[in-house]
């Protein structure tokens, strides 16, 4: 069976069911067998009629001696049953499927499971599972189930319209024991026993069928340490691949010019700087091209730690470029550059859209990457933000091809990657984190505030207007929404504010359907000081710098992730004055007020993405949300043990076997699932 077959092909699925199956991601065979069960019910205690006296779930196996179909007043069906077994007879009532009479004729052996009618005076089980026991007396033994949907630990799926997961389980149930016969288990014999795991058949067949939960436990640790093992080796051999056959240009800086360069500086380099820039400075001295990811915060000072690499390359004569993901980034680049290396005399070139001019050092957008041309080899590509994906392939644009020479490429990033995901997202790259903010930035005292505290809040913010000040109100939706009917939209919240406060208090309002015009007219009174409290939902998130507002009070807090909320209020202690952050939030949930009282005590970014990690699971880490990672159906990709395991176990292989020439399933495995696993940009 070719697990690439398309889903259509299969008995009684054709485009009809393909279409739905199609809304679970199920487009082959293989998908299907690897659509895996989510829970179980159980319904393994398979209990003789006389002795079904229990609360629990519970199966009852018999032949039906009677069934019949009842029209209600109301012009419903009911259809009800007696059922046998040696020991007695039990009652079975389903509602509105009258078609049962034509499967579960008189005389057929059946298998229910479901709950008994607590207030029946006589056993009765209302609308159980059922299936026709075939070809087979019932089964009294619970310790091999011919069952499917009843009397065993029955799979429950993800569903979508149309497609139960009765349905599923009949499908997979059907063409998994074909399936798994013709299965080459990928996953080299010696690791599956270093790791203590199960063959893949196996694995398979106690995921959807298993008999206990300790079958459960096994095939979830194969099937994990699949996903693990499969990425890390993936990005192992992307590694690799980006290290053979080039030859990076030597670079190498002397401590007294990196001196020379620090003194230079109007300020003293934070350690978490100086640590970035010794790592860097150290790559550019190999042979084998960098590709370092440098991870901070929004003004943690990532542009310096580049410069230091970048002057490192101008003195060994190569050109360095910068590539940002707007214009507007790439002109600022330029001008913190320029300023930077004003004692030096280097000339710091753009190269945009709208503007080419080429120095020394180049800063520029997307451009950089299609139409320059430099004078000089380029040793350093250093890439901020966002172009992070494929820049290792670009960089290949930049190659010497005389001297075969690929240069080294530093990526510069704010997303709050947390380092215990870095390894598992980025196995291929080298990282730095500025986990440090420079002297002097001040920190912003931030409180979860009761909600019979509010008042005071409004009276707080209208003190701060009086002494010239300006506040952010932001609320997290536009309009109110029926499913979020908790959350205090913007709208609404306007019009009560107005109340909350003097007369003399201007408030405004910014969300994102208004037009951008309205937008920029609104923002620009702000900066202004027309407005005194903006009332915002998160679009305040990206580029408002207003140095003079001082609070940012932020409702329904713990919708937001920590990392966002983090950002959210990066928005005010931008000027000289004393800034505060008020957090309010609709939840009574103890866990959930104790992660928003983290924002209280930590002030930087990736440390409370960290937090959120452990709380709430990476789904919810800001930035993350849409990356193919999080595909992962069984792993834990925060487990850094098996991670370490996984990759431990890739990097073996990939050492005695690099091309997998000896592993060919394997191969083609990693081939086929090698797009869902794509790296997060
Ligand atoms: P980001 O990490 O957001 O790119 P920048 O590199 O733009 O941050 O730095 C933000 C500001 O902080 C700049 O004005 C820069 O000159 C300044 N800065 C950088 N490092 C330090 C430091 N160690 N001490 C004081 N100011 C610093
Ligand atoms: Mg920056």
């Amino acid at each position: 069976m070719d697990p690439q077959t398309r889903i259509e092909v299969l008995p009684g699925v054709g485009d009809f069911y393909a279409k739905r199956l199609a809304k679970l991601d199920i487009k082959t065979i293989v998908d299907l067998i690897y659509h895996f069960p989510f829970r179980y019910d159980d319904f393994s205690q398979i209990e003789s009629i006389a002795r079904a006296n229990t609360n629990e779930k519970i199966t009852i196996q018999g032949t039906i001696w009677q069934i019949k179909n009842i029209r209600t007043p109301r012009g419903k069906f009911l259809t009800t049953a007696t059922v046998a077994d040696e020991s007695g007879t039990i009652e079975i009532i389903w509602f509105n499927q009258p078609y049962l009479t034509k499967t579960l004729k008189a005389g057929t052996p059946v298998s229910l499971s479901g709950k008994l009618d607590p207030k029946s005076p006589r056993p009765k089980l209302v609308s159980p599972s059922y299936e026709v026991l075939r070809n087979q007396s019932p089964v009294t033994s619970h310790q091999s189930p011919n069952t499917l949907h009843t009397g065993r630990l029955v799979p429950i799926y993800p569903e979508t319209e149309g497609v139960t997961s009765k349905w599923l389980r009949a499908k997979i149930g059907a063409i998994l024991p074909f399936y798994v016969k013709t299965l080459d288990d990928f996953l080299p014999k010696e690791i599956a026993s270093r790791q203590n795991l199960e063959d893949l058949e196996s694995s398979l067949t106690k995921i959807h069928f298993p008999k206990t939960y300790d079958d459960v436990e096994e095939a979830r640790k194969r099937l994990g340490f699949d996903e693990l093992f499969l990425t890390q080796l993936a990005s192992a051999i992307r590694k690799r691949e980006w290290l053979s056959q080039k030859i990076a240009p030597q670079i190498k800086i002397s401590q007294s010019d990196l001196q020379n360069f620090q003194n230079n500086l109007p300020f003293t380099l934070t350690d978490a700087q100086k640590k970035a820039i010794e790592d860097i400075v150290s790559d550019l001295e190999r042979k084998t091209p960098a590709n370092r990811l440098l991870e901070g915060d929004v003004g943690s000072g990532k542009t310096v730690v580049a410069a230091a690499a970048a002057l490192a390359a101008y003195k060994n004569n190569f050109e360095t470029i910068l590539a940002a993901p707007t214009e507007i980034l790439a002109f600022q680049h330029q001008k913190t550059l320029s300023e930077i290396f004003a004692p030096y005399g280097i000339q710091i070139g753009i190269w945009t859209g709208s503007k080419k001019q080429k120095g020394d050092i180049t800063c520029g957008t997307h451009a950089l990457l299609s139409t320059f041309k430099s004078q000089k080899q380029i040793g350093l590509v250093i890439v901020d933000e966002q172009h992070r994906f494929g820049v290792a392939q670009r960089a290949k644009l930049f190659m010497d091809q005389n001297l075969k020479l690929s240069p080294h490429v530093l990526t510069m990033t704010a997303t709050p990657i947390p380092r215990t995901l870095a390894l598992t997202l980025y196995g291929d790259l080298d990282l730095s984190v500025l986990d440090e903010m420079p002297k002097g930035r001040q920190k912003i005292a931030t409180f979860v505030v009761p909600n019979f505290k509010r008042q005071g809040a409004y009276g707080f913010i209208e003190k701060q207007v009086q002494e010239g000040r300006q506040a952010f109100i932001l609320t997290p939706f536009v309009e109110p929404s029926e499913t979020l009917t908790s959350v205090k939209a913007a709208k609404v919240e306007f019009e009560n504010l107005k109340g909350k406060f003097s007369k003399k208090v201007k408030l405004g309002l910014l969300h994102g359907r208004l037009k951008s015009k309205e937008k920029e007219e609104i923002i620009t009174k702000f900066k202004n000081n027309k407005i005194n409290v903006l009332v915002t939902t998160p679009v305040v998130e990206v580029g408002i710098d207003v140095p003079n507002a001082t609070v940012m009070l932020i409702e329904s807090a713990e919708r937001f992730g920590l990392a966002q909320l983090h950002q959210l209020r990066g928005r005010v202690g931008r000027g000289e004055h004393k800034s505060y952050c008020f957090l309010f939030s609709d939840s009574r949930s103890e866990n959930s007020i104790k992660r928003l009282k983290s924002m209280e005590k930590v002030h930087i970014g990736f440390e409370l993405a960290e937090i959120d990690l452990k709380m709430r699971g990476p789904g919810e880490i800001f930035g993350l949300k849409q990356s193919g990672f999080f595909n992962f159906k069984i792993a834990d990709i925060t487990d850094q043990k098996s991670v370490a395991a996984a990759q431990n176990e890739a990097k073996k292989l990939l050492d005695s076997d690099p091309r997998l020439k000896n592993h060919l399933h394997l191969k083609q495995k990693l081939e086929s699932v090698s797009s869902e696993y794509s790296q997060p940009n």
